[in-house]
């Protein structure tokens, strides 16, 4: 697992100088900008990190994981690696969430609340290329697929599957909805959570930095999803998690448009 940290600010004679002297020489973009990005295990990020804390600045973290750690995850979750399109009808945003959710304890100001009560809808069938998953723009929590990837993959998991239609109402053929149903909790020590000042419900900042967060319940079934819900502004999603079983199967068919990332196991202060 490397963790990294990408740091954007203005470039000043000081800041270049103090970047050199850790060894990294930057070239200032026109607009005098500079971005660098620096893993945890550099023998130099505690000191650059020291010297970002003095100076204020703010980075955004990410994190990757090799192989054998994707492998030998228990639990991960379900990432898309594209977004195809918008949930339809879209003259505004409103449109597809009253078509398709029952907004009774909708939350405007998070986000959080919806319950689905009809199928999607696309403007077409999606332009797959090879690929065998997306997720449309907006919807953070809901994965598609071809029929055929839904039927050799998922179905044999016991995942159900819901149609998908065009904005006439009529079913597309290329494309179905994976339904998740059973919802886990996740540990949210680590999380950083905030209280929506309308409704008072918690959302947590998307997750970045290490392995997801170890699930607190159990799973009964290989593809679930968390309770806690993710998101910033008005977006809130919950993050869709699936057994290795179901990520191996994936990995061997070769079904491209998802990537990976494994769940931490329960630790004891996972419980806290
Ligand atoms: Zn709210």
């Amino acid at each position: 697992m490397k963790i990294f940290h990408r740091i954007s600010e203005k470039a000043t004679p000081e800041i270049l100088e103090t970047l050199a002297s850790f060894g990294i020489v930057i070239v200032p973009d026109p607009l005098n900008l500079f971005r660098f990005e620096v893993d945890e295990s550099d023998e130099r990020w505690p000191a650059i990190q020291q010297w970002m804390a003095a100076q204020g600045f703010t980075d955004s973290v990410r994190t990757t994981f090799s192989e054998s750690e994707i492998s030998s995850a228990k639990w991960l979750t379900l990432d898309p690696q594209w977004h195809y399109g918008y949930p339809q009808p879209k003259e505004d945003e409103f449109g597809y969430l009253t078509a398709t959710y029952d907004l009774g304890d909708y939350c405007e100001q998070c986000g959080i609340g919806n319950v689905q009560k009809a199928s999607f809808q696309m403007r077409g069938e999606p332009k797959w290329g090879r690929r065998g998953m997306l997720q449309l723009n907006w919807v953070f929590e809901e994965f598609f697929a071809t029929p055929d990837v839904w039927a050799r993959i998922f179905k044999p998991f016991g995942v159900a599957c819901r149609p998908v239609c065009n904005t006439q109402g009529q079913e597309l053929q290329t494309v179905v909805q994976l339904v998740v149903s059973e919802q886990v909790h996740v540990s949210t020590h680590r999380l950083e959570g905030y209280r929506c000042e309308l409704c008072g419900l918690i959302k947590y900042r998307p997750f970045t930095k290490g392995g997801f967060p170890a699930l607190t319940t159990t799973p009964t079934s290989p593809m679930v999803r968390t309770y806690e819900s993710f998101g910033s502004g008005a977006r809130a999603w919950r993050a869709t998690i699936i057994s290795q079983e179901i990520r191996t199967a994936l990995k061997e068919a070769g079904v491209r448009g998802v990537d990976f990332t494994p769940v931490e196991e329960f630790r004891a202060i996972d419980a806290t």
